[in-house]
């Protein structure tokens, strides 16, 4: 069977940025699963996976605006250490929740300065080309439930 809008696909990734440094891997774990027209999985690799089969491995180079999209300024904020009552330890590369209009948003603390930090809510990934290896390891086809859901129940949540 071949990859196409309602199968749910299983996989393997290694993702990697372009210099091949690794930043997440499956190979650890279970295979990642989707359902495959649901936006479950970045758009540039929803596109590569079309009319690949169980046991297909490949190599693709996803750009930003395919992936986790360019990183916005306009999302990087500078805060007063004030605001950070309470924490023991204020440190780049701490994430957390924050209450915006949009309702809670993970952000990333990117620089701190004396009194100031810089919060970044952009995903952790925004702004990066990404280099994923791909192995496939299943294909079938979707249930009616998981259609009708818009996900894949593959990853052992039921109704
Ligand atoms: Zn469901």
């Amino acid at each position: 069977m071949l990859i196409a809008e309602n199968t749910v696909a299983h996989f393997h990734y290694v993702l990697k940025t372009p210099e091949g440094e690794v930043l997440e891997s499956s190979r650890e774990a279970e295979p990642m699963a989707y359902l495959h027209g649901s936006g479950g999985i970045i758009p540039g690799l929803e596109e590569e996976m079309v009319g690949k089969t169980a046991g297909d491995r490949f190599e693709t180079t996803i750009p930003p605006e395919k992936a986790y999209g360019e990183h916005d300024p306009e999302r990087v904020q500078q805060v007063p250490m004030a605001a950070f009552q309470g924490v023991d330890k204020v440190e780049p590369g701490m994430m957390f929740r924050a209450s915006t209009d949009q309702g809670d948003i993970p952000v990333m603390i990117s620089a701190v300065e004396g009194d100031t930090v810089t919060v970044d809510a952009n995903h952790q990934m925004a702004g990066q080309t990404l280099v994923f290896d791909i192995e496939i390891t299943e294909v079938r086809e979707a249930t009616p439930q998981e259609i009708e859901h818009g996900h894949t129940h593959a990853d052992g949540h039921d109704h």
